[in-house]
């Protein structure tokens, strides 16, 4: 996709503070931290949204959660706790059509979110 920005990162046609990447995602820090832990994992394949997993890509899907208690490990937030959201579509939040899912940690967060 050519103007997606998260192809971009994942492409390196822009900055960003990548902390993790193979062959199918890269992770990256996000600009606008909700949280002091607060990282995207994304597949480099272009999915739009979690309305376009299918039995096709979804593996890129289960990779992710394996990645994400690496992930945790590396900023120390495995013991403590954290929280995965991967928001959808207008009323989810959504506002980068390139499948996302947010790793957030580092301080007690609230439940349920507004
Ligand atoms: P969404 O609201 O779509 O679930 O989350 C998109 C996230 O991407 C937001 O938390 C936002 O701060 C982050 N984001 C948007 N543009 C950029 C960017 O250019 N670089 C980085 N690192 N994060 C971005
Ligand atoms: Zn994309």
């Amino acid at each position: 996709m050519d103007d997606c920005i998260f192809c971009k990162i994942a492409n390196k046609e822009i900055p960003s503070k990548i902390v993790y990447e193979d062959d199918k995602v890269v992770a990256f820090n996000d600009i606008d931290p909700k949280a002091p832990v607060h990282v995207l994992i994304i597949p480099k394949e272009h999915i739009p949204s979690p309305n376009h997993i299918n039995s096709g890509n979804s593996t890129v899907s289960a990779h992710i959660a394996s990645i994400i208690p690496k992930l945790a490990k590396q900023f120390d937030i495995y013991d403590s706790g954290y929280r995965v959201v991967v928001n959808c579509g207008k009323d989810g939040g959504q506002t980068v059509g390139h499948l996302h899912y947010h790793l957030l940690g580092g301080r007690n967060l609230d439940w349920p979110p507004g």
